[in-house]
């Protein structure tokens, strides 16, 4: 099943952010795939404040809302951190705000809206067993600020209420964008020292990030600069840098990951996960638009290979998926969505999934 919703499709440079991110990635993978997808109704109002703040700070949530002293310049402010518009002299970086047709702080609204999309896909996931959505993977956004084009962090936010509803007791968090998910692992770690996942709870998460050794975050002074315990220096549960060069490895390593998230599951006594959230970025595409995610540079074919690895893998062990797109930059970024779902829909394994 693939979900997808036109109404949620946020354009960036509506609001003068000038990203290589194209609005009709989705458009383009449906038409090559010749689907009507799932249209969900009124999904705008499915995240709550509430929902927010179970995995992000109140004071961040108040900022978001304009509770926060400095009220709407809080939003803005805390939009300008998360798309890194504002360089180290306070100069706009690919900001163009003279030539924005929307009001930056309305950008949250539509944010919201792609969180509840993410929410509704592991919703169907659970009931279908496998969904497609063509949003969200903001899997950057810390506990109290957004970075690297994440505001907030939709995978957490929409396992948390998962959760919280009692959907699923354990999940995994199947990351292969080419970045590191470096905010999930924060959030994840947050959430077991104030005692809401893992130790007595009924109620885990583990992640696994494969991604580029390098690159993100973008420079050695960031990383310096890093509090311990703080993302990007917390690691998921099952961590795999790639060094530059390794992309023939990446199956390899990929397998052997999802093999020690079934380890870690059953150390902590738990049987396979109830639901699986896939960030399936497609910026290790060796055609990704983006300068910083070169460092990883997968054929068409690999991306492929990789996407039905999981596929399979979660398949042959009638695991439910919700799959959410994640990084894809410039014109080619829907191509290795597009040919997985392709060779999901034409195997034995997705027929189950009709
Ligand atoms: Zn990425």
């Amino acid at each position: 099943m693939i979900l997808y919703d036109p109404s949620l499709v946020t354009n960036c440079r509506d609001y003068g952010i000038m990203l290589p991110i194209s609005p009709s990635r989705g458009e383009k993978i449906l038409e090559f795939l010749d689907v009507v997808p799932e249209r969900p109704e009124k999904a705008d109002s499915l995240v709550t404040r509430e929902d927010i703040e179970r995995v992000h700070d109140r004071n961040f949530a108040a900022a978001l809302y304009g509770d926060a002293p400095e009220g709407a310049r809080a939003l803005e402010k805390a939009l300008l951190q998360a798309y890194e518009l504002i360089d180290a002299e306070g100069k706009p970086h690919r900001y163009e705000p003279e030539k924005a047709v929307k009001p930056l702080g309305g950008l949250f609204d539509a944010i919201r809206a792609q969180s509840a999309g993410t929410y509704l896909a592991c919703r169907m996931a659970l009931e279908k067993s496998f969904c497609y959505y063509l949003g969200g993977g903001m899997h950057h956004a810390r506990y109290d600020y957004g970075t690297g084009f994440c505001l907030i962090n939709d995978i957490m936010i929409a396992a948390g209420k998962i959760q919280a509803e009692g959907r699923a007791g354990l999940l995994w968090i199947v990351d292969v964008d080419a970045h590191k998910g470096c905010g999930t692992a924060e959030l994840i770690r947050l959430a077991r020292e104030r005692g809401d996942l893992g130790g007595g709870s009924s109620r885990e998460m583990l992640s696994l990030s494969i991604h580029m050794a390098g690159g993100w975050p973008l420079d050695a002074e960031t990383l310096a600069g890093a509090a311990p315990g703080r993302a990007p220096l917390v690691p998921s549960d099952v961590e795999i840098p790639l060094e530059a060069g390794g992309e023939g490895r990446y199956s390899a390593e990929l397998e052997r990951g999802l093999r020690g998230l079934e380890e870690l599951s059953a150390a902590r006594g738990r049987g396979i996960p109830d639901l699986v959230i896939v960030v399936d970025g497609a910026d290790p595409y060796e055609h990704d638009g983006l300068p910083s995610s070169a460092l990883l540079r997968l054929t068409l074919e690999q991306c492929v290979e990789r996407d039905m690895l999981i596929f399979r893998y979660l398949s042959e062990r009638n695991i439910a998926s919700a799959w959410i797109m994640a990084g894809g930059y410039g014109e080619r970024a829907w191509e290795p969505t597009a040919h997985f779902l392709r060779a999901a829909t034409g195997t034995n394994a997705s027929r189950r999934y009709q």
